[in-house]
């Protein structure tokens, strides 16, 4: 037996009691919510140190300009075409399920989630590259800004020769304590998950109440999931013919996809992600730029879950969308899935360029608002799957 496989038999054990006391236990759950919590933020505390030096050392290690360009291109390019197969294929299922016919109740009020957000478009996703003060940005949480800083100092690093060395080393040193951080934080993530799962279930009403939250849109539910499985077994197949590598790396990554369903967040996933992926033998240069700017910027999860959001608000609102408007969703869907944050529900507030673009209402958004809690950790799942898939893939392609 492989000598973590305990963690991950218990990581899914603990999921799965979660599911099932949230289920049976309801609200009162919710007394364990503090212990979640606790959990999600120790993930946070690394996110910032571990990225820096993560993406400061990966590319400075890397050195050589013409090899730096070619990871760079190769791992846009594996983004954007996985992006857009996962936009195509919920385009394609809900066009052939259309859970939206039909439905006689639509919502009228734009929801909180989302009023006076009106604004979020294209410039806002291109001004949240750069952040006017690195320290803010990092405080913040915005982890896009410190990513792109974290690149150019490292680029920067490798044209000042012997003078660099020092702070290379430094961050390869930070970097590995990090991941040593995250090992230990790891061990309490059976215990986390069970609380983050249960309470969350509990909080929004239990078992009962799941069923009648779906009773409405269930046939919606089931294309985004449909949907999601099908791109989860895509990734796995370019994996496999990519990459050569199967049942040992799903076994490995586990751990990340349960944490990645118990928190509904990229970002908080992304240490383990990083760490499991190490763990499984990805080449760390790989691992150290894939991961984090994956994380905040490939989400296939997500763009599949737009295009069948909006076009399900389509048909319940009865608006025909033709094949343009359709096109249109495509390309807004993959840009909204890029501009989305790591973090927990975004995809709802960036469906709104997908909606204005297409002169669908906002109100929309009200019919999504019962399921997305689930739908969110269902998609932020496949989310960080298409980032460990990412690394491995990439990891072939330009360092062996
Ligand atoms: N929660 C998702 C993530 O962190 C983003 C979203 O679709 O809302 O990957």
């Amino acid at each position: 037996m492989h000598k973590n496989n305990w963690l991950l038999w218990a990581i899914l054990i603990a999921a799965i009691a979660g599911i099932f006391c949230g289920w049976f236990f309801g609200h009162s759950m919710t007394a364990v919510e503090w212990v979640g919590d606790l959990f999600l933020d120790a993930l946070k505390m690394t996110i910032i140190p571990l990225i820096v030096a993560a993406v400061i050392s990966g590319i400075a290690s890397i050195g050589d300009a013409s090899r730096l360009q070619r990871l760079g291109g190769l791992t846009v390019l594996y983004y954007f075409c996985t992006t857009s197969i996962a936009v195509l294929l919920g385009l394609i299922i809900v066009n052939i399920i259309q859970p939206g016919a039909g439905l006689t109740e639509v919502s009228e009020v734009i929801p909180d989630q989302v009023a006076g957000k009106e604004e979020t478009g294209f410039i806002e996703i291109i001004r949240s590259l750069i952040g006017s003060n690195i320290i803010a940005s990092a405080a913040e949480t915005k982890l896009l800004e410190v990513i792109v800083f974290s690149i150019l100092f490292a680029v920067a690093l490798t044209t000042i020769g012997e003078r660099g060395k020092p702070i290379l080393d430094f961050f390869d040193g930070m970097n590995e304590v990090m991941i040593k951080i995250v090992v230990w934080i790891m061990y309490f993530a059976p215990i986390g998950i069970f609380a983050l799962i249960s309470a969350k279930l509990g909080d929004s009403g239990g078992g009962e109440n799941f069923w009648r939250e779906i009773a409405g849109v269930g046939k919606y539910m089931l294309t985004v999931i449909i949907g999601l499985t099908m791109h989860f077994f895509v990734l796995l197949t370019i994996l496999v013919v990519l990459s050569r590598r199967g049942r040992e790396f799903i076994i490995n990554m586990s751990k990340a996809l349960v944490t990645a369903f118990g928190t509904a967040s990229s970002s908080a996933t992304l240490p383990l992600t990083m760490e499991c992926a190490i763990e499984s033998g990805v080449d760390k240069r790989a691992v150290k730029f894939v991961l984090p700017l994956g994380a905040t910027v490939n989400m296939d999860g997500t763009a599949l879950y737009e295009a069948v959001a909006v076009m399900f608000i389509a048909q319940a609102y009865g608006i025909y969308m033709s094949a343009t408007d359709q096109v249109v969703i495509f390309i807004t869907a993959t840009l909204a899935a890029i501009g989305a944050a790591g973090i927990p529900e975004a995809g709802l507030v960036t469906m709104i360029i997908v909606l204005t673009a297409v002169g669908l209402p906002m109100e929309g958004i009200g019919l999504l608002l019962a399921v997305d809690w689930f739908l969110d950790r269902m998609r932020t799942t496949v989310n960080v799957w298409g980032d460990s898939v990412g690394s491995t893939v990439i990891e072939r392609i330009c360092f062996k």
